[in-house]
This record gives structure tokens, C-alpha cells and sequence, in this order.
């Protein structure tokens, strides 16, 4: 495939899809042609294949590792274990990277890895081997490091995956005092952050109860503002739509649908979604769960049920020119990257739709995998130093409060006035102020001009603004 030309080649869509989103963005900025060239670009793709032993016999793995943009160091992007992944689709996820971290102003520049496998046909043992093997040869490439390329979990890969990476490149790199910092989504116990495992879902949740919260767009669209009681499906119950499904029903959201590749189930009054999940985990399906009014053999017919909005959260290219005129939601939230396809966006808003798109929607998981690389660098948790000296300040405070005015607290509003933030407070607070600033910092875009048309596109031009200012002042571009 031609890499920088990729609707040469028909077999692919996504890269070629991000890159009309890209262009059309592109017509409402003012760079050099040269300079959005190489802001589109793919500036490395890493093919390649390795051996492993299953079983009596030996299977050569093929895996990827793209580095989309190196205007900002490291470059930041998960590792998807599937045997859909290609090299056009891991392109194009490098390159949703670097826009995305662009978007919510997280310093780094976009990659994406790719291993051809499904995770479910082979034993723990071996998907160590396939790992640390991945890992092996991104150290020979030097496309693995702290300040180089930093990996994340992504579909079908998750902390323990980001555990064995994290052993092996600090194996191979004795004395290395960051090794650490090579990977995020790491376990607690090997450094990990807490709130890293539901930041995606949360950073939806978020996103979502933000954009509904706006009176004047929900207007235009038919809704209400605010969460509260608004009817969501969500689709995929892995890491990104459970924790999107939990933190919406927390938020006041009622969860009327879920979707798993296996089929789906509908019910207008709500699903527990704690009770699908265990209901899932004990039978390996979310079919026969007793609380849903309808099922569906196809997870497809799920996502076209009655509601107010839609989460896509499992994989791309879910909504397309064939479904969406069955859609009955009026705001698409993309947990997933890439579920939508530009023929679909055009309709959905042609027919008084929103989408919030995954640049934004889900980059809460990149946000707290900053966190967790500040944390690595920094060596030591967040909070640590600091919380009992906030605890003594505030306590002193409030004691000289209850002493002039004679007015004692009951002990729950003392605890609460002096406790100082936790890790996990301090993340969730961190990642709570990213997702509300740069949802407006979105929408002001979008609103600024009309012919922008969607907050995908608003998206776009904020991230390619910020990253031709970073090329500007490398001093590579005038
Ligand atoms: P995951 O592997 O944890 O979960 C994916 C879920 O989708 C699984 O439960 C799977 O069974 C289900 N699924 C697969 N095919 C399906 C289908 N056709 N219909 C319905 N369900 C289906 O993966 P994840 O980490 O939750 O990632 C999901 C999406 O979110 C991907 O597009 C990924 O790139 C994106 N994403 C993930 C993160 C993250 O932090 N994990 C961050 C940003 C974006």
C-alpha cells in the first residue's frame, strides 16, 4: 500500500476516512500546504513478523507498530490483539492519536500497535510469549521507550498485558531508572495509576453528560438538558463500554440496551448493568439475562432500538450508510474508535443528529496514561507528599472556625472539609477537567462557524492547530 496515499488502495477505508475528516477540517485553517501534508502524514510504520511455539507446532505472528506524529515526543497509543487488526486500520488509529492527545492537550504524538491474533485462541502462556516477543522486537527497532514511544492497552489487550511489557523492557533495559514509563494501563502493583482501568468509560461518561448539559444544542436536536433519565445503549461490554454504561447510569442515565457481539437485549425501564456483567461472566453471554423485555440474535438489531443516545463502544465502521437511517438516537457518543463511517456522520446530522466524535469522546484513557507516565517519571504517587500536610491545614482551619464562631461541625462535614485528595480523587478530578475544558474549547470551535458542520470537524481544527504551532516552534516549519 501506498502509506501516505491511502485511497489508492481499495481494499482500505479507515486511514483514508480519517484523512477526508482531516483535509475537510483542514479548509478551515490557514498553514501551509506542505506543513498539513506532514501533520497527516504517517512519519514511520513498523511491519513485522515473528515465530512462536503453540502447542507441537510453530505460527509466525504478524504485528505492526505505527508511529503517526513526532512533533511531540513520546509518541502514545495502544496495542489491539485481534485477527481483524491490519496495517491501514493501526495507521489509522496512530494517526486518531495524535489528534486525539492534540484535543485534550496531552503532550504527546500519535502511534497505535497491532498483533493478528484473537486473544481467545491461545493460553495465557503463549499470549505472554506473543507479547514479550512483541515487545523484544520493538526494543531492536528502538520503537519502544519513555521519551520514544509509550504503548497502552487497547481491544483485546489489557493490564496484565501492559504488565508483561513493562517486565520485559525493563529486563532488557538493566539500570534504565524510567523503564517504567515505557507503557502505560500497567497494573497498580507494577506502577499502574489508580483510575486508569475505568478513565476511558469515565472520560465518556463525562463527555456525554457535558455535551447534553448544554440547553441550546439539546433544543436543536429535540432533547432535554441534562442526564438525568435520558435512555442509552451501549454497544461492546469490554473495558471501554462497561465502565461507559456504569459511570452513564451513575451520572442519572437510564441504560435501556446492551449490545456484545454474541447479540443483544433492550428494556425500556433499564438494565442493571453490574447484573448483565456477572450475568455474562458466569453463562459467557449477555442472552438469557432475566431482566431484559427483548433480545436480539444480532447485535446489530440492538443498536437500532429506541433511545436518546448511543454509545458505540466495541470497534469501527458499526454505523454506516445501511444502518443509519434505522438509528433512532439523536446523539452518537463514540466510546470505540472510528464506529462511525462519514457517509453515516452526513446523514445522522443531515436528519438533526449529533455525534460526539472518539478524537474527544474517548480520550479520557489517554488523559490518566499521562497521569500514570508523570507518575513513572516522577516516582512517587500523587498525593503522597502532600495529603497529610493538607489534612493538618485544613483541620487547624477548621478548629479556628469552630473556635470564633463557636458553631461545631458534626463529624461528617469535619471528615469531609479536611481530607486530603487521594490518588484516585486527584486523577478522576484531573481527568474531569480535561474532558469538561476541551468539550468547550470543541464546541467553540464548532459554533464559530457553520459550515464547520460537525464536532468532529471542530475537532479536527482545534488539533490541527495546536499541532502545526508545536511544528512551528521546533523551528521546523516558518
Ligand atoms: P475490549 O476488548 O475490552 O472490549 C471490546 C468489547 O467489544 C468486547 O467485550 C467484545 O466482545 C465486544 N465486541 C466485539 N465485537 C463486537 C460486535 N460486533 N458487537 C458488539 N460487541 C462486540 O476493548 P476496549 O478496550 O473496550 O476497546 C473498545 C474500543 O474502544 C476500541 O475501538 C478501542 O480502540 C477503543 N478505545 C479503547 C481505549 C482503552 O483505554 N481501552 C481507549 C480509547 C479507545
Amino acid at each position: 500500500m501506498n502509506i501516505n496515499n491511502p485511497t489508492a488502495d481499495q481494499e482500505t477505508h479507515f486511514f483514508s476516512d480519517v484523512c477526508k475528516n482531516f483535509d475537510h477540517a483542514a479548509q478551515f485553517t490557514k498553514h501551509d500546504a506542505g506543513l498539513l501534508d506532514q501533520i497527516k502524514s504517517c512519519n514511520s510504520v513498523y511491519r513485522f513478523r515473528f515465530p512462536i511455539r503453540k502447542g507441537n507446532s510453530f505460527e509466525v505472528i504478524d504485528a505492526w507498530r505505527v508511529e503517526h506524529s513526532h512533533h511531540q515526543s513520546p509518541t502514545k497509543g495502544g496495542i489491539r490483539y485481534s485477527e481483524m487488526v491490519n496495517e491501514d486500520e493501526v495507521m489509522a488509529l496512530a494517526a486518531l492519536m495524535t489528534y486525539k492527545c492534540a484535543i485534550v492537550n496531552v503532550p504527546f504524538g500519535g502511534a497505535k500497535g497491532g498483533i493478528k491474533i484473537n486473544p481467545k485462541s491461545y493460553s495465557v502462556g503463549e499470549l505472554e510469549n506473543i507479547t514479550r516477543r512483541y515487545t523484544v522486537e520493538l526494543i531492536k527497532k528502538n520503537f519502544i521507550g519513555p521519551s520514544i514511544d509509550v504503548p497502552a492497552p487497547d481491544y483485546g489487550s489489557g493490564e496484565r498485558e501492559m504488565g508483561w511489557i513493562a517486565d520485559t523492557y525493563a529486563t532488557m533495559n538493566p539500570g534504565q531508572l524510567d523503564a517504567l514509563g515505557a507503557v502505560t494501563g500497567k497494573p497498580i502493583s507494577l506502577h499502574g495509576i489508580a483510575g486508569r482501568r475505568e478513565a476511558t468509560g469515565r472520560g465518556v461518561a463525562i463527555a456525554v453528560r457535558e455535551c447534553v448539559s448544554v440547553g441550546e444544542d439539546m433544543q436543536k436536536i429535540g432533547l432535554t438538558a441534562g442526564l438525568s433519565g435520558k435512555k442509552v445503549i451501549v454497544q461492546g461490554l469490554g473495558n471501554v463500554g462497561y465502565y461507559s454504561a456504569k459511570f452513564l447510569s451513575e451520572f442519572g442515565a437510564v441504560i435501556v440496551g446492551l449490545c456484545e457481539f454474541e447479540g443483544a437485549i433492550y428494556n425500556e425501564d433499564g438494565l442493571d448493568v453490574e447484573a448483565v456483567f456477572q450475568h455474562r461472566k458466569s453463562t459467557g453471554s449477555i442472552l438469557g439475562y432475566a431482566g431484559a423485555k427483548q433480545e436480539f440474535k444480532n447485535t446489530m438489531d440492538g443498536l437500532e432500538q429506541p433511545c436518546d443516545i448511543l454509545v458505540p463502544a466495541a470497534l469501527e465502521n458499526q454505523i454506516t450508510a445501511q444502518n443509519i437511517g434505522s438509528i433512532k438516537a439523536k446523539i452518537i457518543a463514540e466510546g470505540a474508535n472510528g464506529p462511525t463511517s462519514p457517509e453515516a456522520e452526513e446523514a445522522f446530522y443531515k436528519a438533526g443528529g449529533m455525534i460526539i466524535p472518539d478524537m474527544y469522546a474517548n480520550a479520557g484513557g489517554v488523559t490518566v496514561s499521562y497521569f500514570e507516565w508523570l507518575k513513572n517519571l516522577s516516582h512517587v504517587a500523587f498525593g503522597r507528599i502532600n495529603r497529610r500536610f493538607e489534612e493538618n491545614s485544613n483541620l487547624n482551619l477548621v478548629n479556628m472556625v469552630e473556635g470564633i464562631t463557636g458553631v461545631p461541625l458534626t463529624p461528617i462535614q469535619r471528615a469531609t472539609i479536611v481530607k486530603g485528595a487521594s490518588e484516585l480523587e486527584l486523577v478522576n478530578s484531573g481527568l474531569e477537567d480535561t474532558m469538561i475544558r476541551s468539550y468547550h474549547e470543541i464546541r467553540e470551535i464548532y459554533k464559530s462557524n457553520p459550515a464547520i458542520g460537525t464536532l468532529r470537524n471542530a475537532a479536527m481544527v482545534g488539533a490541527i492547530n495546536k499541532i502545526a504551532v508545536s511544528y512551528q516552534n521546533l523551528g521546523v516549519w516558518p
